[in-house]
């Protein structure tokens, strides 16, 4: 099997380098383009497994107007992206986000980081188009077949409960709002009221709590839902 290949998209030719040696070293092979015409030029020739796309590029497109390209474009828009951000460009986050980027990521970061990052987001993407199993703690579900065991018993849920838990487990450690929960595993066009949302979560977390994973659904204070393998205490 051959490695998979990222593709960097960073004008700055040094954390281009500092990022191209980092996963060489993680067993990954990497592509490099230092602007949108360069990386389009590469996606479209080689379709990598992953593109590491930075905000700030010259020219007169962005890395999210990229981003946003990418997604929108029905033959690349399951190559994953995650954005690269400096720290004065903080809004950059939530346009990225809203432009399709599956995680990013403020610089400076670390290389351990990175790599861990990339690797959680393969995970992810690869689960979701070759309909492979996710594994979150001792939770196993198979898209397959839409079943979720623990130790080879099935657990039992309700056609929204497995629809809810699918998301949480394909999106995990991320906090979520009532309403994104409702566009994504509803469909943006259903009215129904946020509150909904808490009794399917609770109960998800009454068929989950005999196996000890009810804990993996946790409150954001503030914000809504997020599912985690780290406990936090409360
Ligand atoms: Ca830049």
């Amino acid at each position: 099997m051959h490695n998979e290949q990222i593709l960097i998209v960073e004008d700055e030719p040094a954390i281009r380098e500092m990022v191209v040696m980092t996963l060489e070293m993680a067993g990954f092979d990497s592509l490099q383009a230092a602007d949108v015409s360069e990386a389009h030029q590469q996606v479209v020739d080689h379709r990598p497994a992953l593109i590491l796309l930075d905000w700030m590029l010259p020219g007169d497109k962005s890395g999210v107007d990229f981003c946003r390209m990418l997604k929108n474009d029905d033959l690349l828009s399951e190559i994953p992206v995650i954005m690269l951000t400096a720290k004065s460009e903080e809004d950059s986050k939530v346009h990225g986000l809203d432009a399709g980027a599956d995680d990013y990521m403020t610089k400076p970061f670390s290389t351990r980081e990175l790599i861990s990052r990339i690797k959680a987001v393969l995970r992810r993407s690869n689960a979701l188009s070759n309909d492979k199993s996710i594994e979150v703690g001792k939770l196993s579900l198979d898209p397959r077949s839409q079943r979720v065991t623990v130790a080879g018993k099935v657990v039992e849920l309700g056609p929204t409960e497995y629809r809810l838990l699918a998301f949480f487990m394909s999106h995990p450690e991320r906090a979520y709002t009532r309403t994104q929960l409702l566009d994504q595993v509803w469909g943006g066009n259903v009215y129904i009221e946020d509150r909904t949302i808490d009794v399917h979560i609770k109960r998800l977390r009454t068929i989950l709590r005999p196996y000890d994973c009810d804990t993996l659904i946790q409150t954001v204070r503030g914000t809504g839902y997020r599912f985690s393998n780290i406990i936090t205490p409360t």
